[in-house]
């Protein structure tokens, strides 16, 4: 009796130990595995979205962060109250009696604010468009761009991208399996009396770039960073090419209100047979100046806006519904008093010219050499004069334009935009002595800004 009490004594600490070391060696193949899965390379960033890292608005707007500049003119914002008619509007809209206003929309856009804004283009462009196919509304105009280039890319198709640019279409078109072919706008005249109608492509560089892999060309006109406003005899030399040898044109017109005279916006979809190879694309941030309210759109004909409606289906499907209402009752109002000079498309322009010619005043003043924009609210300057006044070895970027911007940002409390980051590999050196201020300012903003200069020149 005794020995089989030993033996199931024994018996029962053999498969307590047994058990342990199993739970053990059990555990340690869970760590073994986690810490496999997290070294694994399959989880990388997959290969299409490489070389797309780094974002010039990212790595700036954590640096004013950090830093705090005294003034910051990098991100392109107002600075100022939002307009009263948009941002009631909204407010009304949060306690209004439809509770629908709260929910779900059509995905393809508010039917408010496609039939606001078919009807507004109709007028502009001259030709009825539907609401129905002929517009998309999107997350910002940032959306109507990616679901435009990955709607419309297959991989190794061409896209010509006219330099400087806004940096995001580069990654949209490489992410589909897109080519870019980069042409650079290039200043006639450097110094005197720049502006951005000096800031010119070379007609034959352009033509030598189409081919039949090319799929399309995107514009920006009035242009971010240089303000240029593109001419008719500019677009129309673009258009004909494009007819040439079938291709598609994205015009990225966002700042198509803020046109100071005696400059004219022209669309480039108004120009003979060109609706029907136009994507044009349009911003609720630019227009009303409330760019965190993050609506855009696109308009054409309903067979290219199709692809588009592929990817927003599959993406965003459907944007915000209050903020759509209020964008399209800000369109009614402006719509009604069109022709007036209080319409805020025309007022704005006006009331930014000043802020415009003081800066380019200022920046003459201690040294440097602006561009003077024909539209948008960016202004580009040649600093070069000033270099002996920046201590550039103090950062290590491989590009001056960030090694300046950057160290204007910690030592003398001003913020710009490095242009070279809307340059492709082969010419952001073009840009080297360059920087980008935005003036959609409060005159007291502006004002800082130049005692902050005129205070650094003088030491
Ligand atoms: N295109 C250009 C030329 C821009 O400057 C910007 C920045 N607003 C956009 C597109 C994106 O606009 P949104 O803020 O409506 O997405
Ligand atoms: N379009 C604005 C600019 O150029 C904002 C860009 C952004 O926030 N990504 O400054």
């Amino acid at each position: 009796m005794r020995g089989i009490t030993i033996f199931f004594v024994l018996s029962m600490l053999a498969r307590v130990c047994l058990l342990t070391t199993a739970k053990k060696s059990a555990s340690f193949n869970t760590v073994r595995n986690i810490r496999g899965i997290a070294e694994m390379s399959k989880f990388d960033l997959p290969d299409r979205l490489k070389g797309n890292e780094k974002s010039v608005w990212v790595e700036y707007i954590q640096l004013a962060m950090q830093y705090k500049p005294k003034i910051n003119l990098g991100q392109g914002f107002p600075d100022d109250h939002a307009p009263e008619n948009v941002t009631n509007a909204l407010a009304a809209i949060a306690k209004s009696d439809n509770p629908l206003l709260q929910q779900y929309t059509r995905g393809f856009g508010h039917p408010r604010l496609v039939n606001a804004i078919a009807k507004l283009y109709s007028q502009l462009i001259n030709r009825d468009l539907n609401p129905n196919n002929e517009v998309l509304v999107t997350f910002g105009a940032y959306e109507a761009l990616y679901a435009t280039l990955q709607g419309h890319t297959n991989p190794g198709d061409e896209w010509i991208i006219i330099e400087p640019f806004f940096d995001c279409y580069v990654p949209m078109v490489q992410s589909a399996g897109g080519v870019v072919k980069y042409i650079a706008l290039k200043p006639k005249v450097t110094s005197g009396t720049v502006t951005s109608g000096d800031w010119v492509f070379d007609k034959k560089e352009l033509e030598s770039f189409f081919n039949d892999k090319t799929k399309g060309i995107i514009i920006n006109t009035p242009h971010n960073p240089t303000g240029k406003v593109f001419t008719l005899d500019e677009l129309q030399f673009i258009a004909n090419l494009a007819k040439k040898w079938n291709t598609l044109v994205v015009s990225d017109e966002v700042y198509e209100h803020i046109v100071y005279e005696p400059y004219k916006h022209i669309r480039i979809a108004t120009l003979p047979d060109m609706y029907e190879r136009t994507i044009t694309i349009g911003s609720a941030g630019k227009t009303f100046s409330v760019t965190g309210w993050k609506i855009g759109w696109a308009y054409g004909p309903k067979n290219l806006l199709y692809n588009l409606q592929v990817i927003h289906q599959n993406s965003v499907y459907t944007c915000s519904t209050p903020i759509q209402e209020a964008v399209a009752i800000g369109f009614e109002l402006e719509m009604e008093r069109f022709t007036q000079p209080d319409c805020y498309f025309r007022s704005l322009a006006k009331e930014l010219l000043p802020k415009r010619d003081y800066m380019a005043k200022f920046l003459q003043e201690i040294g440097m050499v602006p561009t003077i924009p024909e539209g948008g609210y960016f202004m580009l300057a040649n600093w070069s004069a000033l270099e002996n006044k920046v201590n550039l070895q103090e950062e290590t970027d491989e590009n001056k334009d960030y090694r300046f911007t950057k160290w204007m940002t910690k030592n003398i409390g001003l913020q710009g935009i490095p242009p070279s980051a809307f340059y492709g590999p082969e010419h952001k050196h073009l840009v080297q002595d360059y920087v980008r201020y935005c003036f959609i300012k409060k005159d007291e903003n502006l004002k800082a800004a130049a005692d902050i200069l005129k205070e650094w020149v003088s030491k």
